[in-house]
């Protein structure tokens, strides 16, 4: 278990190191802020839509290693998804983070955050880049705050 909490600390600090799809998206037909005040991690969310189809996503913002590593492996996952598959693996990562699954269900690489479970200030930081997708899929113009 401890390897494994290894391997998965090194992907999760691969991803705050280099950030996929760090950008500011110009195309971008939906885009919502998001702010987790307990952390002070802030996103901005970028996401090009198209036939109910994630076209592109993309995003940008100042967090600590879980917010930035959550939201660069949200990218890397959702695009070319269907935004009801989105929905669906939102879910997924909910009860992921929050303990309520171990993660064997639909998440695919992001079981790396199984671990945040044990860390309930962490799991606001693993979620917000999640939250704030949500909101721009729905079109919510009020940014997204975790509190
Ligand atoms: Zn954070």
């Amino acid at each position: 278990m401890s390897d494994l909490r290894e391997l998965y600390q090194e992907v999760i600090l691969d991803h705050r190191r280099q950030p996929r799809n760090f950008r500011e998206m110009e195309e971008a037909n939906r885009r919502l802020e998001g702010y987790n005040p307990l952390c002070g991690d802030r996103v901005t969310v970028y996401l090009q839509v198209k036939d109910d189809v994630v076209q592109d996503v993309s995003f940008q913002g100042m967090g600590c290693a879980i917010s930035t590593a959550s939201a660069s492996m949200m990218t890397e996952l959702l695009k070319g998804k269907k935004v009801e598959e989105a929905e669906v693996i939102f879910k997924h990562f909910q009860d992921l983070v929050t303990g309520k699954s171990d993660g064997s269900d639909g998440v695919g690489k992001l079981v790396v955050f199984a671990g945040v479970s044990e860390f309930p200030l962490r799991v606001k930081c693993a979620i917000l880049p999640w939250h704030t997708l949500r909101g721009a899929l729905k079109q919510q113009a009020d940014a997204v705050t975790t509190e």
